[in-house]
């Protein structure tokens, strides 16, 4: 393989995205991240829209 094409290489990465909906103002909004362990349910958010603090739990399926 020449250098040319192992810098061709097209580089994968997975990326999950948690949708976040305000129980106050029904705001929605969504979080990133690459971390497969980072469950946002497990801490308290801020509503961007309507700044009601409130602790977080993940919605069944
Ligand atoms: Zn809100």
């Amino acid at each position: 393989m020449s250098q040319s094409e192992k810098s061709a290489i097209i580089r994968v990465q997975k990326e999950i995205i948690w949708h976040m909906s305000c129980g106050a103002c029904g705001y929605y909004w969504t979080i990133p991240t690459m971390d497969e362990k980072d469950n946002p349910a497990r801490r308290e958010w801020t509503c961007p829209l309507c700044a009601t603090k409130s602790p977080a739990e993940e919605a069944e399926i």
